[in-house]
């Protein structure tokens, strides 16, 4: 155990003593609470939560108590290490690095392996090193390896941003930013690493399989998707009755389990002049990050190579196909989605309209309400951007 792990273990000691925890045999010590503990939103989720004294293990400790239990994961040497390590290989001088160390596959004796993603320090934030590796380790494992890797533990040396949080908590688990300046690793930096360190492990880069996850979700979940001529201009109950047929579309057609297929919903995009110019639908039961606003902003945010039909990563290389190139959504553009945007759609339909050179609101149009966690005090929300269709739409 590391001097600042035990250290976190002592003052978590002391706190149980003093806890009502003491009396319940089978509380939960936790030495390491997910960062996302630590937001302050997600501290008020958690006062709001803990109405219900006898649901909530915080029960009755006090505000600092709390927050003393929601000390985040200090990563290691080892960690950071490792970190520096991989941003020595990277190419390009000012990274950020994000990764995660998990066994390859379910296998007892799987060895372990990191997975890592670097972005620029300047990315926007769709493009930064944390969404990489948690598209990336999704895309790559699928159904069979896509879990046990996106709920490993995240360690990245860029400031978690609001969009990261929000992937994190619907794709993925727990993340933790760290800065590599706050530590002096002189000592250990050059030590020959060990057999359990994790620079000794497999490296594997999430980047290109991200790429290819952008890619898949934009190009699948447009098909059959082209919206109509004939759609009324200025009528979204008329644009709402198109999305929602095409997202029936999908549960009718899969006859797989619930929990394979891709849940129906459709988002569309509306121009200032009330033209829908663009749809695409839900397409997450492979990577969970794909949802319909995900793919549907795609093109905008990382480029048009998301759309185009060839492989190789020639396009998306070249000067120009980066996300900095995009252009940005016109004023004026709407959103239109069946059912209510959860967090990471939210927070991505945010940060689109946050991009440097754009002003004013992105409004989201919502058919169906979604009662779920996830959908809970959105950013959209937050801003008051989000409304809910009003018309009867038969
Ligand atoms: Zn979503």
């Amino acid at each position: 155990m590391s001097r600042a792990a035990a250290a976190s273990h002592r003052a978590l000691a002391a706190l149980v003593v003093a806890s009502p925890w003491r009396q319940r045999a089978s509380c939960p010590r936790r030495r390491h609470v997910p960062w996302i503990r630590c937001d302050a939103a997600d501290a008020r989720d958690a006062s709001t939560e803990s109405a219900s004294p006898s649901s909530s293990p915080h029960a009755g400790l006090t505000r600092a108590q709390r927050r003393a239990l929601r000390q985040p994961y200090v990563p290691t040497a080892a960690e950071r290490g490792l970190a520096r390590a991989i941003l020595e290989t990277s190419s390009v001088e000012d990274d950020d690095v994000a990764f995660l160390v998990a066994p390859s596959s379910g296998d007892a004796d799987a060895p372990s392996v990191v997975w890592f993603a670097t972005s620029r320090k300047t990315s926007p934030p769709w493009d930064s090193a944390l969404v990489r590796l948690v598209l990336g380790a999704r895309e790559a494992g699928g159904r069979a390896n896509g879990n046990r890797w996106a709920r490993a533990r995240m360690l990245t040396t860029r400031a978690l941003s609001d969009l990261d949080r929000a992937v994190v908590k619907v794709a993925a688990q727990r993340a933790t930013a760290f800065d590599l300046e706050d530590h002096d690793d002189d000592a250990t930096a050059d030590a020959p690493a060990s057999p359990d360190d994790p620079r000794a492990l497999e490296r594997r880069d999430a980047t290109p399989w991200a790429r290819a996850a952008i890619r898949r979700g934009a190009m699948t979940s447009r098909v059959g998707l082209l919206p109509p001529k004939t759609l009324p201009v200025n009528d979204d109950d008329a644009a709402f009755r198109w999305a929602s047929a095409r997202a029936s579309d999908v549960s009718e057609n899969t006859q797989t389990q619930l929990w394979e297929r891709d849940r129906g919903v459709v988002a569309a995009l509306v121009s200032p002049r009330g033209e829908v110019t663009d749809a695409a639908r839900n397409v997450n039961a492979d990577n969970k990050c794909l949802h319909a606003e995900w793919n549907l902003l795609a093109p905008t945010l990382w480029g048009e190579w998301v759309l185009s039909p060839t492989e190789d990563d020639e396009i998306a290389n070249r000067p120009g196909a980066g996300p900095e190139e995009a252009g940005p959504l016109e004023e004026g553009t709407r959103v239109l989605v069946t059912l209510q945007c959860c967090k990471m759609c939210a927070a991505l339909v945010c940060a689109a309209a946050d991009r440097p050179g754009r002003r004013g609101p992105i409004e989201v149009v919502y058919l169906n309400p979604d009662d779920g966690s996830l959908a809970r005090d959105t950013q959209l929300r937050r801003r008051g951007w989000e409304s809910r269709h009003a018309a009867p739409c038969e």
